[in-house]
């Protein structure tokens, strides 16, 4: 296990939440549902962020997926399906960058009349301002947009890509504009990076009705060279706020939510911090990814995943069929990377952030 200080754990007020599961639900082997499904829809991105997909690895040279591989929406659709069926209510789509897949809007749109809770999209939002009410039009619910610092020295240096923050601004007033707010936004806090960022964005963000999330950095993919040492802890984020402006605790909104809520204390509306190094949540961890060329994993910090695609394609194989195969799949599920993380771990070569879906 990590050690932590006693002041890095966070109180556990909505992580204590519980609600009432059907007994006839799906459950993995240890007792948790499976709720949430996370689609990557491509390895591609036009950002290189140090954490995620560092230049010096990832240059014009790096090896995409061919085209041949990587699942068609209606394949994607078919799958999500019997996932719904199985007990899947909310559906992220991320990446890569997701707004780099053509006709993106036709997946929605697909993925939509499935009737989930939730139908959402995570993006580094440089694409967001044009698509935004595509998007909405085809029936997505909502947008996450990831952004790491308001100053674009901070932000370039992270992205690595010479993205500007008014574009990514402007991309989240264009997605609430057109309704698919209030929009979370996210933001890696990285010691020695961007600390700064932290009040800057709580300041920024306040009174407009969008929450930030603090993320702690975490050691996802074998590439970015993570040290615990970087990360900074959520108990420090919230203390930074909190001496300038307010803070205090919030319940979750249901069971196994990710983020840990506060509101500002004068009514200017919420924060909220993901402390997945500091404090794992793998107790009620009810989420599912599909990668673009099709593997299923049960965890993000998988090392190896399930081949649907070679399946499905050359088996011809049927609903029915498909859907015991997830049914398995998900019962056998133990993962709990989080909850057993150390300085070891950190160096095993697990799956690139990018390409699982973050
Ligand atoms: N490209 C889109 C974006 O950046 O929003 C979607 C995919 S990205 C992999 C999803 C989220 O993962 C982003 O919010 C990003 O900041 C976060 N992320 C990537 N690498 C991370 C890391 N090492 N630790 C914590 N969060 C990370
Ligand atoms: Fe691209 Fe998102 Fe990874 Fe940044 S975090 S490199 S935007 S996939
Ligand atoms: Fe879920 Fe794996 Fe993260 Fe734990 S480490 S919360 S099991 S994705």
């Amino acid at each position: 296990m990590v050690r932590l200080e006693a002041e890095h754990l966070l109180p556990v007020t909505s992580l204590s939440v519980s609600e009432p599961v059907p007994s006839d639900t799906l459950r993995d082997s240890r007792g948790r549902p499976l709720r949430d499904l996370r689609i990557s829809v491509t390895d591609r991105c036009n950002f290189r962020c140090t954490y995620c997909m560092p230049r010096d690895l990832f240059g014009p040279d790096h090896p995409y997926l061919p085209h041949a591989q990587i699942l068609s929406f209606e394949e994607i659709s078919r799958i999500a399906g019997v996932l719904v069926g199985l007990g899947v209510r909310k559906i992220r789509l991320t990446g890569g960058e997701p707004l780099l897949r053509r006709d993106i809007e036709r997946l929605v749109a697909q993925l939509a009349r499935l009737g989930v809770d939730d139908l959402s999209l995570t993006t580094n939002g440089s694409l967001l301002a044009k698509r935004a009410a595509a998007l909405h039009d085809a029936g997505l619910q909502r947008v996450t947009v990831s952004l790491d610092a308001l100053d674009d020295a901070t932000f370039r240096r992270m992205n690595d890509a010479d993205y500007p923050v008014a574009r990514v601004l402007q991309g989240i007033d264009a997605a609430a504009a057109v309704g698919l707010g209030p929009i979370k936004i996210n933001a890696v806090v990285q010691r020695g990076v961007n600390e700064h960022a932290v009040l800057d964005l709580a300041r920024h963000f306040r009174g407009s009705g969008h929450v930030v999330r603090f993320i702690e950095y975490m050691d996802v993919g074998s590439s970015n060279g993570w040290q615990l040492e970087q990360v900074v802890p959520s108990r420090e984020v919230l203390d930074r706020i909190d001496a300038v402006f307010p803070i205090e605790p919030l319940e979750a909104h249901y069971a196994g939510e990710v983020a840990q809520r506060w509101r500002y204390r004068d009514g200017a509306g919420e924060v909220g911090v993901i402390s997945s190094v500091s404090q794992a949540f793998c107790s009620s961890c009810s989420r599912l990814r599909l990668s673009t060329d099709g593997h299923l994993y049960t965890c993000l910090f998988a090392q190896h995943g399930t081949d649907l695609r070679g399946w499905l394609r050359e088996q011809g194989v049927d609903d029915s069929a498909l859907a015991a195969r997830l049914t398995a799949l998900w019962q056998l599920r133990s993962d709990r990377y989080s909850e057993l993380r150390t300085a070891a771990t950190a160096g095993l070569r697990k799956i690139e952030m990018h390409y699982i879906g973050g």
